[in-house]
């Protein structure tokens, strides 16, 4: 196969003269097709189904006789926590469950570090002059939203094989003071699909911070959502921080959002004895209880981590046809051609695909005129600015796998026909 570099002028602009024809055909057919965000399709919701009336009208009460009907548990029932300890792999009384969604439990405590502070903040957050935070990158755009919102100025971090730049991390985490802490998706992370070595998790649970109340938000919430039979092991981030001394530095965040039902599912928060205690009471005051009934339903639907384990090998077998149509798809378009390199993920819910530097946001337009709507070039980056222009997450999960086919082809097809546009700039020639 012939590179764009290695194609002479005319062969070039043949090569675009072709490329232009197929993307017209694509237009054409006026696709409709949404690939932009990550969520599950309805029939990983399906596997779920049970959960709605898994509990008899006389199922109330929790193992320690609390009634779920009423208000309390503001930590949740013994029992679910008991479950989830198991899969964050902390003790029953370093967990808090409640509410339906990890990223409000993550806007919750920032805004309560803004507020009033965490346990061991001298000023509230929002008293000091500047606040910052690391932010591993491309990352999640809601945690960036969080940030942006809060006022807290974000250090955008490159990532290596194993996780954020440690030496960056480091280095600025302990000269400082205004860093307060860093955001992490540590496992199958979106969209890199990248698991933290066990290197990292050391390196970020001992680093010296200037900021005595310097925080990791561990977002744990693809732990569970392997996509092969051999699951990427992630080091323990809180008995690494306790062995370094550092007890109180992380709060790890997970949910059921796509392991059930995303907006019904539970969402937890782990972190030391200090920092649940500090945290029951805040939540006290904003909530008499969570919603325990659904506590109890998700408990009984899954009964113990085996049939967690086992539900989620049911949605492996839905959605990794789907990602491994994906990269059939990119590597039949794109392989060799030097054009774009891709994550082959093990777990988690996203592809991050990087064109040619500046072509991002171009292709991501291409798409969108042919009917394809991908994730926001950019969204990856703190503030929407990626500062190449050329991540892409890809979402594969929701269509279905004829939309997915064609949304592929369509994004490898511009993918070439807006490099091939940059190289005949390059050389002077018309596009
Ligand atoms: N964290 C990450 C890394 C995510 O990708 C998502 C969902 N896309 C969430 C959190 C949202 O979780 P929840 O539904 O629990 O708020």
């Amino acid at each position: 196969m012939t590179k764009l570099k290695e194609m002479n002028n005319p062969e070039l602009q043949e090569h675009y003269t072709s490329l232009v024809r197929n993307y017209e055909t694509f237009q054409s057919q006026k696709l409709a097709l949404n690939m932009s965000r990550g969520v599950p399709c309805p029939e990983q919701l399906d596997l779920s189904a049970g959960i709605i009336d898994c509990l008899q009208v006389n199922d109330y009460k929790s193992a320690n006789g609390t009634d779920c009907r009423n208000y309390g548990g503001v930590e949740g029932i013994p029992e679910a926590r008991e479950l989830f300890s198991q899969v964050l792999e902390v003790s029953p009384n370093e967990i808090i469950i409640g509410g339906n969604s990890s990223l409000t439990l993550m806007h919750d405590l920032m805004a309560r570090a803004v507020l009033r502070g965490l346990p061991d903040s001298a000023t509230p957050w929002g008293k000091l002059p500047q606040v910052k935070f690391l932010c591993p990158s491309p990352g999640y755009d809601r945690h960036f939203a969080i940030c942006e919102y809060l006022g807290i100025e974000m250090i955008p971090i490159p990532y290596r094989e194993n996780g954020p730049d440690m030496d960056l991390v480091e280095q600025l985490a302990a000269a400082d003071e205004s860093v307060k802490g860093i955001f992490c998706v540590p496992k199958y992370s979106n969209p890199t699909g990248i698991t933290y070595s066990d290197a990292v998790v050391e390196r970020l649970a001992a680093m010296p911070a200037k900021a005595a109340d310097f925080r990791i938000f561990w977002d744990n919430a693809y732990t569970i959502h392997h996509l092969t039979d051999k699951p990427a092991q992630l080091a323990d981030i809180l008995t690494a921080c306790k062995k370094a001394g550092n007890p109180d530095r992380v709060f790890i965040f997970c949910s059921t959002s796509k392991v059930t039902f995303p907006g019904s599912g539970l969402a937890m928060v782990a972190a030391s004895g200090t920092n649940t205690n500090w945290l029951k009471k805040q939540i006290n005051i904003q909530t008499i209880g969570p919603d325990k009934m659904n506590q109890l339903r998700q408990v009984r639907f899954f009964k113990d981590q085996a049939g967690i384990e086992d539900h989620m090998r049911k949605h492996a077998a839905i959605i990794k046809p789907k990602f491994d149509l994906v990269l059939e798809i990119l590597e039949a378009g794109l392989g060799g051609k030097e054009l774009a390199t891709w994550s082959k993920p093990q777990g988690g819910y996203f592809i991050s695909l990087d064109t040619l530097p500046g072509c991002a946001k171009k292709v991501i337009a291409k798409t969108s005129s042919a009917g394809v709507a991908l994730t926001p070039a950019g969204a990856t980056f703190p503030y929407g600015k990626d500062p190449e222009d050329k991540n892409i997450r890809l979402a594969p999960t929701f269509p279905p796998l004829a939309e997915l086919k064609q949304a592929m082809e369509l994004l490898a097809l511009c993918i070439e026909l807006v490099s091939t546009e940059q190289e005949l700039k390059k050389r002077g020639l018309p596009g």
